[in-house]
């Protein structure tokens, strides 16, 4: 028999991997042309050539033995002195490699984090709607997840309701910046208000409360959006990273924890987090995928080909009269639905439109539209939306394909 935890996981399969693969069985009927599917956070566009061309070199240039063989468990140090400069050049810091941890991916950094900081029972705080692998993530250590309800009119964190709800059990908050699902890039200013409760409550809980800084899609802002940096603003920050979006490698499994001296119990902290990686299971992040990342460590994706993405779509769907918040960053469309959004997700599914619906983030009369698409799914999709616009009498006639 399988544990009673793993029973009740199984039981609620994740809605935006059940929606992916109903993406798959219908493309298996309609062709994949005919289906559109807005549901995973799945890059399509390619990786640049850098990628590939560093890997071609690494492996026909380099000692395999020492290209594959274990590390330390935190990763190269070479590697992560590489990361540390580029994140010091950008953000005037005076990181080494011994604040950088390399992960499988952010979630596997994620892991090692909440594996360090938790003892059953404590709780960790996240601002719906809100990436909703970070539940599971906090239960996989006895945590506890404190979901704070939406600021509905911007979707921004809601820090009087954190200031409310925090208490001395409180361990960590869990920011996710630029957001998913919402798309929305949280500026200085309220980074600056959760961090002064946060530093009021520390002090008057005579407690150490940790920032976590989930930040996957840092690189990929619209129409000059800057994702602030964290670590010099609130001082117990410590900052998770991954490529899987800014260099499309999501299945390579490849990231970094940037855990800084100056937090509380810094050098206890960076220490269990080795060893959390490896007793996790990981036991270090891929190698071949570390040397990439150092090597194209401020390479990026041209930002542009999400940016018509997003223009495209935003422009269509709030043309048919679709009430959508207009996404600053990560590649997300948050679209609010005109019956629940359950319904409306069924309704998308008719029209063979895949989304994932607002109640799977803790914000149900919302869904999330996934535009990292080929341009050519949006262009396709288009009449599918016209008619489910139609469906509601919403203003499809005003709109022009
Ligand atoms: N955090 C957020 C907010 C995400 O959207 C994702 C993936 O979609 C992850 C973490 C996990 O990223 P990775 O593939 O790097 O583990």
């Amino acid at each position: 028999m399988i544990s009673t935890q793993m029973m009740e996981l199984t039981g609620k399969n994740s809605a935006i991997r059940a929606m992916f693969e109903e993406g798959n069985r219908l493309a298996a009927i309609y062709g994949r042309d005919n289906v559109y599917d807005f549901s995973l956070g799945n890059p399509n566009f390619p990786a640049p050539d850098s990628v590939r061309d560093t890997a071609v070199r690494l492996l026909t240039e380099k000692d395999p033995v020492s290209l594959h063989g274990y590390m330390p468990n935190a990763g190269f140090p070479a590697v992560r002195r590489t990361v540390a400069d580029s994140l010091n050049r950008r953000f005037g810091t005076k990181f080494t490699d011994n604040n950088i941890l390399m992960t499988v991916g952010a979630a596997g950094g994620l892991n090692v984090i909440l594996r360090t900081l938790l003892n059953p029972g404590d709780e960790v705080m996240v601002f719906a709607p809100y990436f909703v692998e970070y539940g599971n993530y906090v239960a996989n250590y006895g945590g506890v997840i404190k979901v704070l309800p939406p600021d509905m009119d911007t979707f921004l964190p809601n820090v009087d309701e954190m200031e409310r709800l925090i208490g001395p059990k409180t361990k960590a908050v869990i920011i996710n910046n630029p957001n998913n699902p919402t798309g929305v890039v949280y500026g200085e200013d309220v980074i600056r208000r959760l961090a002064s409760v946060l530093e009021r409550k520390q002090a008057e809980f005579g407690v150490s409360i940790y920032l976590i800084s989930d930040e996957p899609y840092r690189e990929l802002v619209y129409d000059g959006a800057s994702v602030p940096w964290l670590t010099t603003v609130y001082r117990n920050t410590i900052v998770g990273y991954s490529w899987s979006k800014s260099l499309s490698l999501p299945g390579e499994r490849i990231g970094y924890l940037c855990i800084p001296s100056e937090i509380d119990d810094a050098e206890l902290i960076w220490n269990a987090a080795c060893i959390a990686n490896r007793i996790l299971g990981f036991v270090n992040a891929p190698s071949l995928f570390q040397l990439i990342a150092a090597e194209c460590v401020d390479d990026k994706l041209d930002v542009a080909l999400y940016d018509a993405n997003r223009k495209a779509l935003y422009s269509a769907l709030t043309g048919m009269g679709f009430n959508c918040v207009l996404p600053q960053g990560a590649f997300y469309l948050w679209m609010k639905t005109p019956e629940a959004d359950t319904s409306f997700v069924n309704a998308a599914k008719a029209e063979r439109i895949l989304v994932v619906p607002g109640s799977s983030f803790a914000c149900p009369g919302y869904i999330r539209i996934a535009y990292c698409v080929s341009p050519m799914t949006i262009q396709r999709s288009i009449p599918a939306f016209i008619r489910l616009a139609k469906q509601y009498h919403l203003n499809a006639a005003k709109f022009r394909v």
